[in-house]
């Protein structure tokens, strides 16, 4: 038997350590948590994504009496994708807020989220890279694939 190690690099970041870019897409993920919808779980996650031809999309969660609503990140990365078929995704930030105020602790995306960005990233020819958004730290991770050790992919 043999054991192995699966490590995640994160780096932490004061939101004013960040470049313009960063801080520009954790302002828009920020103020996107504002098009929550959100009345089951009062969780309003904001999130937004640069692509390589320089647009910008924000998303925001959006739920319903099913419990069949859908994410902040998955309503951005799927806007951007019915938008701009095959324009890959440089970077995403996400965020949530509650009671009115954006979260202490950096947050990140579920399962599925995860799954359905590395399919984008995955047919890009970069990573993409991922900015978790707490009130004062972000932490940035170099891609989706990093969040997702051991993940289920066919390529
Ligand atoms: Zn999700």
């Amino acid at each position: 038997m043999t054991e192995k190690n699966i490590t995640t690099k994160v780096q932490v970041f004061a939101y004013t350590e960040l470049n313009e870019e960063d801080k520009k897409l954790v302002d828009m993920a920020k103020q996107a948590t504002q098009a929550s919808y959100a009345p089951y779980s009062h969780y309003h996650v904001g999130a937004a994504l640069l692509l390589d031809n320089g647009q910008y999309f924000i998303g925001a969660n959006q739920e319903n009496a099913a419990f069949a609503g859908i994410c902040g990140e998955r309503s951005a990365i799927y806007a951007a994708g019915a938008q701009y078929p095959g324009v890959p995704v440089r970077k995403l930030a996400i965020t949530a807020a509650q009671d009115g105020e954006i979260v202490a602790e950096p947050v990140a995306p579920c399962g599925v989220c995860r799954q359905a960005i590395l399919e984008f990233e995955k047919n890009a020819p970069h990573p993409i890279e991922i900015l978790l958004a707490g009130r004062e730290q972000v932490y940035r991770l170099e891609s989706i694939a990093s969040t997702l050790p051991l993940c289920f992919k066919d390529f």
